[in-house]
C-alpha cells in the first residue's frame, strides 16, 4: 500500500508543480507528449558546423496518423544565413514542417538536415540549442518577465536580459511596471496581450542566439502598427541566420530568398515575390486577394 502511495503522492506534487508554474497546462501536455515520440539514436552525436548551417529537407513523407498524410514529398533548401517562407491555407501543413525541424516527430520517408546532418543521427538536446521557434502561441512560466525572457539561455546576466528585452521592443513597457523585470506574469500575475507575449518569446529567442530561427507567425491579427514593428523585430533578428517563416500575411514573406506555397502536404509553386507574381498562379491569386483585404502591407 505504501510502494503505491508514495508514487502517486509523488506524481501529485509535480502535477500541482505544473499546474502552480504553466499558465497553459494543455499546450505543456501536448508538447510532453510530443517530446515521447522521439528517442536519441544509440551512437546519436551533437550537431557541429553550426555556424550559419544550410537546412534541408529532403523528399519529406510525414503523417500523424497513418491513414491521413499531411506531407507527401517536401523538398527544399533554406541556404546558410537565408530566409525561406512557406505560405498556403490552413491544414496544408505549414507548421509540421516547423515541428519536424524541431524533431517533435520522426518522419515516415525521406529525410532533414542540418549542416549535411541527418537530425535524426545527432542528440536532441543539441539539435534543440541551435534552433529558436518563436510559436504562433508563447507559453509564458508563471514567474518573473526576467525568468521568461532569460528562459531562453539560462545564467544571462540582467544586462543581457534588458538587451534582448530592448532588441525585441518589450523594455519600455516591463520598466514601466512598478516592479519591473521583476513583475510576474501568466495567470496569477500580469496578463500580457497576444502582441506583448510574442515580444517576450523575441527578447527569449535573441537571448539564445541560435544559428536556425523559426517563425510561426500568429494568425491572431495583431493591429497594423504592432505588426509592422513585429516584423521588423523579426526581419532584424533573422539577419545572418538560417531562417524558416511560416507566414501568414504575405507581407511578411515579399523580402524571402525563396516561397513555397503549399497545398494538402505538396509545395505547389515556389520562387522569389517577383517570379511568384509574374507567374500568376496561387501566390499571384493570395496577393491579390489580400491586397483587397488590406492585408499585405499596402
Ligand atoms: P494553419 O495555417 O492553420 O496553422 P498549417 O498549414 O500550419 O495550418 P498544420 O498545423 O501543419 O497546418 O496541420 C496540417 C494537418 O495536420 C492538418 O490537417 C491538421 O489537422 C493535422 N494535424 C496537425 N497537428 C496534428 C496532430 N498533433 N495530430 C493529428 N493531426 C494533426
Amino acid at each position: 500500500m505504501i510502494q503505491i502511495y508514495i508514487p502517486l503522492n509523488f506524481l501529485g506534487v509535480i502535477y500541482r508543480e505544473i499546474r502552480q508554474n504553466l499558465t497553459d497546462l494543455d499546450k505543456m501536455f501536448t508538447l510532453m507528449d510530443r517530446e515521447q515520440e522521439v528517442a536519441d539514436a544509440p551512437c546519436a552525436q551533437p550537431l557541429t558546423d553550426l555556424h550559419t548551417p544550410t537546412v534541408r529537407f529532403e523528399d519529406v513523407h510525414f503523417a500523424y496518423d497513418p491513414a491521413r498524410p499531411v506531407l507527401q514529398g517536401v523538398s527544399f533548401t533554406i541556404p546558410a544565413g537565408k530566409t525561406v517562407a512557406v505560405v498556403g491555407p490552413s491544414g496544408a501543413g505549414k507548421s509540421t514542417l516547423s515541428r519536424l525541424l524541431y524533431r517533435f516527430y520522426d518522419l515516415q520517408g525521406g529525410r532533414i538536415t542540418i549542416a549535411e546532418q541527418d537530425i535524426r543521427t545527432v542528440t536532441q538536446d543539441s539539435l534543440r540549442r541551435a534552433i529558436g521557434i518563436v510559436p504562433q502561441d508563447t507559453v509564458l512560466f508563471n514567474d518573473t518577465v526576467a525568468y521568461n525572457i532569460a528562459y531562453g539561455r539560462t545564467g544571462a546576466s540582467q544586462a543581457e536580459v534588458e538587451q534582448a528585452a530592448r532588441a525585441a521592443h518589450i523594455h519600455a513597457f516591463i520598466a514601466a511596471q512598478p516592479k519591473g523585470y521583476d513583475t510576474m506574469v501568466g495567470e496569477r500575475g500580469l496578463k500580457l496581450s497576444g502582441g506583448e507575449k510574442q515580444r517576450v518569446a523575441i527578447a527569449r529567442t535573441l537571448l539564445k542566439n541560435p544559428p536556425i530561427l523559426i517563425f510561426d507567425e500568429a494568425t491572431s491579427a495583431l493591429d497594423s502598427a504592432n505588426e509592422r514593428a513585429i516584423q521588423a523585430e523579426l526581419a532584424s533578428a533573422a539577419q545572418n541566420k538560417t531562417t524558416l517563416v511560416i507566414a501568414h500575411r504575405l507581407s511578411t514573406v515579399v523580402d524571402a530568398h525563396e516561397i513555397l506555397v503549399m497545398e494538402a502536404g505538396r509545395i505547389v509553386e515556389r520562387g522569389t515575390h517577383a517570379q511568384l507574381l509574374a507567374h500568376g498562379g496561387h501566390y499571384a491569386r493570395m496577393w491579390a486577394l489580400q491586397k483587397n483585404d488590406g492585408q499585405n502591407g499596402l
